[in-house]
């Protein structure tokens, strides 16, 4: 299978995604994780996105679509989650699939209100070692600043500074948002309400994935 998460930042692609793709047995290719891990490594491609992603702006389409292409050649089934986050991504995704003969499954545009997405990204705290999310109030580690899962040190990401959320949801809603019509029209294409806890949302996830694939 072959499916595709959208929606603002804070939304619980991440989280989501990273248990969606484990069931469901297809890679999860999240685009941030990709860049920061190009950023750490000092990699081309990193030295040129770091700037656009400490100010929480898009990094040059050219730069992911070439990366996700990449990683899309190598896997065979994959969960796309922030990839692609405008319009000419999006056509530039479409363009690929075909190349390659493949097709997406599912299309799922996942949506919370702005309120839950502030708390949840100035909470967020995730692990330098394993990537596990935590939010300091919602879901905090047993021992603070600690992974509960591998004992690595936890920090909040650069761009979830309060000063950096408003412009992200700002590229969000003015970069973002016309992949709804894009792809809303398709048969495909699937709304998740993503306000709840996240067990609620997951289960929403599961139905429409059964759906589109049905
Ligand atoms: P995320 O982890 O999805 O919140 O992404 C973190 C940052 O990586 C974003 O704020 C952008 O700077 C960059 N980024 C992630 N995905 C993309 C994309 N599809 N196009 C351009 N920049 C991206």
């Amino acid at each position: 299978m072959n499916l595709l998460l959208f929606g603002p930042p804070g939304v619980g692609k991440g989280t989501q995604g990273q248990r969606l793709a484990r069931e469901l047995g297809v890679a999860h290719l999240a685009m941030g994780d990709l860049l920061r891990e190009a950023v750490r490594q000092g990699t081309e491609a990193g030295k040129k996105a770091k700037a656009y992603m400490e100010a929480g702006e898009l990094v040059p389409d050219e730069l992911v679509v070439r990366m996700i292409e990449d990683k899309i050649r190598n896997v065979s089934g994959f969960l796309l989650d922030g990839f692609p986050r405008n319009v000419p991504q999006a056509e530039a995704l479409d363009a690929m699939l075909d190349r390659l003969g493949l097709r997406l499954d599912a299309i799922i545009f996942m949506d919370a209100s702005e309120e839950t997405l502030l708390q949840r990204l100035s909470g967020r705290l995730i692990c330098r070692a394993c990537g596990f999310g935590f939010h300091r109030h919602y879901s905090p580690p047993k021992i603070s600043g600690v992974c509960d899962h591998c004992g690595g040190e936890l920090y909040q990401r650069e761009d979830d500074r309060e000063e950096v959320i408003a412009g992200r949801l700002r590229v969000y809603r003015e970069q973002t948002t016309p992949l709804l019509s894009y792809y809303s029209k398709r048969p495909v294409f699937g709304k998740v309400d993503a306000n709840g806890a996240p067990d609620e949302v997951y289960e929403k996830l599961l139905e429409v994935v059964k759906q589109a694939d049905g």
